[in-house]
């Protein structure tokens, strides 16, 4: 198993549980040794606390699971092994893992190489070290400067309203190509979107598409410049390119190309899973990158494996939707019922409500320790 998020994480316990009687060995390969609930990053960029659960060896006690703890660098497909640098041996060449069934769980991070000068200049909320230089950066503005987010989807949304509500001496402005927020959404829930933005005094610029990143700000397609202090790039997740490179199949996007028992279409012995997998949605086209969506693959991918060792016939895996979370701060938020392919159905949550909803389960995807059925939208 290689990356231990949602998918990786839950696939690897559920495996355990299934697979205890039989003569199998599961390494579990991650860069770091903690769990990171990267659904609360934007949480820790505005300034919160972080959770404690994020020792992975505390998250596998009482498994038989062995923790690799190091980067992979390669996959040999020819050899079925995986190129590991571990922090313990810098300098030395990376450690060699066997495999006879891979898990490829690498999930995402964020498209800094969009537009000229955000890799240097722009700040995200992808991945740990992204999101804690953020709240460094953030906790040194002077009062009344500026935090441009670039991006208005679930997570620019979810950034910028944070960032207003514990900080408010800082402006915060919102930018999207698109012509209005919230799409997607039932209008109830995009009524409620801008009043929330309002309310938080997040200032939203639509039709907006940007050209360049500064040190100091950006500027536009159409030559207007914005000055901000901060830019967070938020304008949506790319995969690693490892599968590409390593000769798997893979879409335009980078994900891996999986049947519907999520192995790999050009390697069989290989499966994939969460963001970095194109696992097919009820829509027939690939699930959104969510931890909804993570979570169903871990469980199924453990199903699936389990049954083929036994000799069975697995069945397909199922990613289905039935909600959108999008917290506006801890104190509001909008729960927008789906249909399993994603459809939003005519029920919304909205408010303190849909606050109290998605953190109770964004707790219980971290809870569940076994492969339960709790999912975040
Ligand atoms: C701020 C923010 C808010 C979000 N809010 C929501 C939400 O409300 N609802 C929702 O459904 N989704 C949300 N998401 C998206 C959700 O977090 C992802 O879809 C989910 O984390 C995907 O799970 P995963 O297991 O595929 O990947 P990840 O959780 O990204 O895990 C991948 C793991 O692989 C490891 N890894 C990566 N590369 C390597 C390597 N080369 N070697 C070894 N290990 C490696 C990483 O360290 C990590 O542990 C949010 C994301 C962000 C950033």
């Amino acid at each position: 198993m290689v990356g231990a998020g949602y998918a990786g994480l839950l696939a690897t316990k559920r495996l355990d549980r299934l697979l205890r009687r039989h003569d199998v060995t599961i390494t579990l390969v991650n860069a770091s040794d903690r769990f990171v609930e990267r659904v609360r990053l934007h949480q820790l960029a505005a300034g919160q606390g972080f959770s404690d659960h994020s020792s992975l060896r505390r998250q596998l006690d009482g498994t038989s699971v062995r923790l690799v703890v190091g980067r992979v660098t390669a996959i040999d497909a020819a050899s079925r092994t995986v190129a590991v640098d571990t922090p313990q041996a810098v300098g030395a060449p990376p450690a060699s893992i066997d495999y006879d069934t891979l898990v490829y769980a690498l999930g995402s991070g964020a498209r800094l190489d969009d537009v000229p000068g955000a890799p240097a200049h722009a700040y995200a909320v992808a991945d740990l070290e992204q999101a804690t230089r953020l709240r460094h950066r953030i906790s040194q503005m002077a009062v009344r400067g500026t935090v441009v987010v670039v991006g208005a989807g679930l997570t620019g949304l979810e950034t910028a309203t944070e960032v207003a509500e514990s900080c408010p001496e800082l402006r915060v402005r919102l930018l999207t190509s698109a012509d209005g927020v919230g799409s997607g959404l039932m209008p109830r829930a995009r009524r409620h979107l801008r009043y929330a933005l309002d309310r938080l005094g997040v200032v939203v610029h639509t039709k907006t598409v940007v050209a360049e990143v500064r040190e100091d700000g950006l500027d536009t397609c159409d030559g207007v410049p914005f000055a901000a202090e901060t830019v967070v790039w938020a304008t949506g997740f790319r995969v690693p390119e490892l599968a590409h490179a390593s000769g798997f199949a893979t879409g335009e996007d980078g994900r891996m190309l999986v049947d519907a028992t999520l192995r790999s279409i050009s390697h069989p012995d290989v499966y994939a899973v969460g963001d970095a997998a194109a696992g097919i949605s009820p829509s027939g086209a690939p699930g959104r990158m969510s931890c909804q969506s993570a979570l169903a693959m871990g469980r199924g991918v453990a199903d699936v494996i389990a049954a083929r060792l036994s000799g069975a016939e697995p069945e397909p895996v199922r990613i289905g939707y039935v909600f959108t979370n999008i917290s506006l701060g801890r104190r509001d938020g909008i729960i927008q019922f789906t249909r399993a392919d994603d459809s939003p159905r005519r029920f919304v949550l909205t408010g303190r409500a849909a606050a109290v909803f998605k953190e109770t389960v964004v707790r219980s995807t971290v809870r569940k320790p076994r492969g339960g059925s709790v999912c975040s939208g």
